[in-house]
């Protein structure tokens, strides 16, 4: 018999499926015993509610029925009938039962009780099985589709951009080295420096911190692309919203100003908070129960209200002027801490907000100069809770002012050379964005620390799994 996923079964008209048999597969989650009845509840990861097994004694051996613990993995084939109990509308009665795996309950280190998220951490190839990882990287899934299928409705094409790279995009040097060299007995040139042509690329590379510079390339030429993969960061922050391996989404578009690019971030944020509650509701239910009693007002506020677009210049006054104490102080030309971020967003704003046209001195070279000379086509899109999830500009397309800013910048020409060529060959005005994947899924799922929206999170000292 065909095993059935317990997901069908549960969101299955209980008058269509009763008196059928069915064959389900999965992990206890709990086992409660009676005089004459058992009874299961069995989780197979489809769907975050469990089927409830009930076992009549009658109809098993007593020695094989007692290795059915909470944890073992079964099968069970039987008749689906109403239930009794109010919880749930109907349940499997079990004529055949075979046991996978046993699970020694001395041992298993997820019995019934509530465990930290801090505890689940330490067992990250156990934590699928608990109703609330389970939740997350159900989401995380179909975040990862709704993603593929906003963009591939739209036109846009997924451009795979290197992960072994030797351009230092963000410039901030935080790369992890990629090398053959044999560390124990490393080849020096005359001048004492590792010679790195002896290395396998010949030049020293790294894995990539971001694909938008390769990104711009294909969008100079297919128009619409997006890069969706790994990045990776060796920033020493131990904080609750850095990792050393992310995930990363980065849509590059031709014929884009920056008023496209906004409009396209604003739809792309609604479009897949809407695709969650659609296909996520039950998992968003739960994490709103047991962790974060806002998040579903929040989510749903966020989809239907327009987000707020103001300047740099307008917001560095909104703070200057609010009655708020800092901790880092507000000026012309600084950047905007979490704290400035989530003020504008929570307390001034109380919505998602958009904010152009940053100074120059602290975004990348590769953004698009305003005629005041002063400012750039940047764009950072601040939500409630975890302030920037996206940050984007229009490109410089002008081919003097980004070698200037390259200049400026000290970025090494020889490394971006085929960058800039790009402006002098069909230089086109263009733009895109970065929105980070565990950002994001901060965002939808009300975690507080992104070492929980990821199965095997790699952070300094942290590589287990
Ligand atoms: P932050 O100031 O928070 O470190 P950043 O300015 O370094 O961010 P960008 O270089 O603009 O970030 O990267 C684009 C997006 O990637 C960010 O908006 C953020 O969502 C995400 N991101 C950046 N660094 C990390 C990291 N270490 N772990 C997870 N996501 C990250
Ligand atoms: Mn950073």
């Amino acid at each position: 018999m065909q095993r059935t996923k317990i997901k069908e079964i549960l969101n299955s008209d209980p008058s269509i499926i009763i008196d059928k048999e069915y064959k389900v597969q999965g992990w206890v989650r709990t086992r409660r015993d009676s005089k004459n009845i058992s009874f299961i509840a069995l989780n197979d990861g489809s769907i975050i509610n469990h089927l409830q097994i009930v076992v009549d004694h009658d109809k098993f051996d007593e020695v094989f029925l007692k290795k059915i613990t909470t944890g073992s993995a079964i099968g069970v084939k039987g008749k689906i009938l109403p239930s009794p109990a109010p919880k749930q509308p109907i349940e499997l009665h079990a004529d055949m039962i075979e046991i996978y795996g046993e699970c020694p309950a001395d041992e298993y280190p997820l019995q019934k009780k509530h465990h930290t998220l801090e505890f689940l951490r330490e067992i990250a190839h156990l934590r699928p099985r608990t109703n609330t990882f389970g939740a997350i990287f159900r989401i995380r899934h179909n975040l990862s589709f709704g993603i593929h299928k906003f963009f591939n409705d739209k036109g846009f094409y997924y451009f795979h951009t290197p992960i072994i790279t030797t351009s230092d995009c963000e410039g901030a040097g935080e790369m992890f080295r990629v090398t053959t060299l044999d560390l124990y007995n490393l080849p020096f040139t005359p001048e004492g420096k590792i010679d790195f042509t002896q290395d396998f690329f010949g030049k020293e590379a790294s894995l990539t911190v971001s694909g938008q510079l390769e990104g711009e390339l294909g969008a100079l030429a297919l128009g619409e692309i997006y890069t969706f993969g790994p990045t990776f960061r060796a920033e020493n922050s131990n904080t609750t919203r850095h990792l050393a391996e992310f995930w990363m989404i980065e849509p590059e578009m031709a014929f884009y100003d920056l008023k496209d690019n906004m409009d396209l971030a604003e739809e792309f944020v609604k479009y897949l908070i809407k695709y969650l509650l659609d296909h996520n509701y039950e998992d968003l239910q739960f994490l709103n129960e047991r962790y974060d009693k806002a998040l579903l007002d929040r989510l749903n506020h966020v989809l239907d209200t327009p987000f707020e677009r103001i300047s740099y210049t307008d917001a560095v006054e909104i703070l200057k002027n609010s009655k708020q104490n800092f901790e880092f102080p507000v000026y012309w030309g600084a950047d905007l801490q979490s704290e400035h971020e989530r003020y504008l967003v929570e307390k001034y704003y109380k919505k998602p907000v958009i904010i152009i046209d940053y100074p120059k001195e602290i975004k990348a070279f590769y953004m698009k100069s305003n005629d005041d000379g002063k400012t750039v086509r940047a764009m950072d899109v601040l939500v409630p809770r975890v302030g920037e999830i996206i940050g984007g500009s229009q490109r410089e397309d002008d081919y003097d002012k980004l070698f200037k800013r390259i200049e400026e910048s000290q970025v090494p020409i020889e490394d971006v050379w085929w960058y800039l060529e790009t402006r002098k060959f069909g230089s086109a005005p263009h733009s895109g964005f970065g929105l980070g994947f565990e950002r994001f899924m901060l965002f939808v799922t009300g975690m507080g620390n992104i070492r929980d929206v990821i199965p095997f999170p790699r952070s300094p000292k942290n590589i287990e799994f």
